[in-house]
């Protein structure tokens, strides 16, 4: 129906760590657990138990890490004037978590978190910061990786200062956040009582360089610790999900592209561009980075785009035109697709914007599909 298809459906999985126990209840992906405060309509119900345990365990070091740590730690009164489903503010005010361990497999130096977003976490009024000042020691190969990159120099600053001046708290309604560093999860096990989970079993790490890439590792050592614990949230990473008869690259999770113009094949040999299809943002280069990485992604495929319209490769100079929107309305109509077009996702935004006005919040979000349909028509 178009000449142009661009794919930006991001990454909307996860990574799976692979270890026994991973099943268990109470263990559940970062990335469910944003929707979950978010109000994505499919985890509305998702419902995580903040109420039988004080301690959470945050599986990964990066910014989604920080960011759920810091819902689970802060207290309700300052979230209650934000966007946050209202069903997870209840389920925050009656939440008996004071404890959240950030475990990362490596250590200070290469916590994958930014400086902005760590600060953030750090400069909580209520929260006492735990890291150990052993875990602050440098190798040569450290101070090397310091030097090269800014960003993990203002991280590993941050680390530094807060092991070293531990903040004073008024004692009420505290709450604790430890940095683990160089542990990474073996197994998780079954709490005595029930088949949710009890804790999760690590296992001491050091970093060995890898030759090919250079890059430090976490190698296991053999040694071993629990955390009891009653939820888990795996921050290791999205993942992108394939579409029926389009090429994927399982291994990195990615629409195998060059600079956005999409190829047949992740086999560079075998490959040919798919002519009028291209990627941007997270399915195109896998899921790290800000909204500004995603921004310059962006204009490399719009280029991409530009440059092949110039060389007349995707509209054709002969041939009837394409269908485009109108065959695309017609097509879902004739198969009874619900769709919503942009003034139902205006109506929508302006019906947030109203609820959350009552209640002092920027909004208050829609959490089910029929009434997102339903206001979408209607208003
Ligand atoms: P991320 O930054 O890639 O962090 C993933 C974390 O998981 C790292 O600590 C990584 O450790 C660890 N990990 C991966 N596989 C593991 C395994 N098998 N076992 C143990 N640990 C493992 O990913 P993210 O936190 O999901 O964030 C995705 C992107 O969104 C990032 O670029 C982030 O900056 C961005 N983001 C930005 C904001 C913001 O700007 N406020 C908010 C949220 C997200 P290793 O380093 O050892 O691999």
């Amino acid at each position: 129906m178009y000449d142009v298809v661009v794919l930006a459906y991001g990454a909307e999985s996860d990574r799976s760590l692979g270890v026994p126990g991973e099943d268990l209840r109470g263990i559940h992906s970062a990335r469910e657990f944003v929707w979950w405060y978010n109000g994505h309509p499919d985890y509305c119900d998702m419902s995580p138990d903040l109420k039988s345990t004080d301690t959470a365990v945050v599986l990964g070091q990066g910014n989604v890490a920080l960011d759920v740590a810091r819902i689970l730690l802060r207290p309700t009164s300052e979230l209650e004037t934000t966007d946050i489903a209202d069903h997870a503010l209840a389920s925050l005010r009656e939440s008996n978590i004071r404890k959240v361990y950030l475990v990362g497999r490596r250590g200070p130096v290469q916590a994958a978190c930014t400086a902005k977003e760590l600060r953030e976490i750090l400069g909580m009024r209520n929260l006492r910061v735990h890291v150990q000042e052993a875990d602050l020691v440098t190798a040569p190969v450290d101070e090397e990786e310091l030097k090269k990159n800014r960003i993990q120099r203002r991280v590993y600053e941050l680390f530094s200062k807060a092991a070293t001046s531990p903040r004073e708290l008024d004692g009420v309604d505290d709450r604790d956040l430890h940095f683990m560093f160089f542990r990474k999860p073996d197994r998780f096990f079954p709490s005595e009582l029930s088949s949710r989970v009890g804790g999760v079993r690590l296992e001491k790490t050091c970093l060995k360089e890898n030759g090919a890439s250079g890059k430090q590792v976490a190698v296991g050592t053999g040694e071993f610790e629990d955390i009891k614990c009653g939820l888990v949230l795996k921050s290791i990473g999205y993942k992108s999900l394939p579409v029926d008869g389009l090429p994927f690259d399982e291994r990195r999770g990615v629409v195998p592209n060059v600079k956005g113009k999409v190829l047949s094949s992740d086999q560079p040999e075998k490959a040919i561009v798919e002519q009028g299809l291209y990627v941007a943002g997270w399915l195109k280069r896998g899921p790290t980075g800000i909204i500004a990485t995603n921004l310059y992604c962006a204009e490399e495929t719009v280029a991409s785009i530009m440059e092949d319209v110039k060389n007349g490769l995707v509209i054709p100079n002969s041939g009837s035109p394409k269908a485009g929107r109108e065959g695309l309305l017609q097509s879902l109509q004739d198969r009874n697709i619900p769709f919503v077009q942009l003034n139902g996702w205006a109506r929508i935004d302006s019906k947030e914007r109203m609820l959350g006005q009552f209640k002092n919040k920027p909004r208050e979000k829609i959490t089910t599909w029929d009434e997102l349909l339903r206001v979408a028509t209607n208003g």
